[in-house]
């Protein structure tokens, strides 16, 4: 079981909160030019990475408040949660990812 620190309430159970993916996916500004492919690919593909990546989760039992986490994706430890409207640290290096 995770603990997960809500930006607003503080450290809670992981049953309290909803995962929602892989974060930093910007929307396409013209969603009408894109083909097919690169429609599906906005909606579909994500990078399943092996160690630290950022995710979108939501407190769904607490404050409802959607917020970013980093996450290791093999060790499970969580190193840091952020107001998404606040974060503007750069994106994940190679390495670190
Ligand atoms: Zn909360």
């Amino acid at each position: 079981m995770l603990l997960i620190e809500c930006p607003w309430c503080g450290q809670r159970d992981e049953s309290e909160f909803s995962p929602g993916g892989e974060a930093d996916i910007a929307r396409p500004l013209q969603p009408d030019q894109l083909d097919d492919a690169a429609w599906a690919d906005y909606l579909f593909m994500r990078k399943n990475t092996k160690g630290w990546h950022r995710e979108l989760w939501n407190h769904s039992q607490g404050c409802r408040q959607w917020f970013g986490v980093e996450r290791h994706t093999v060790t499970y430890a969580i190193r840091r949660s952020y107001q998404l409207q606040e974060d503007t640290s750069p994106t994940l290096t190679e390495d670190e990812a």
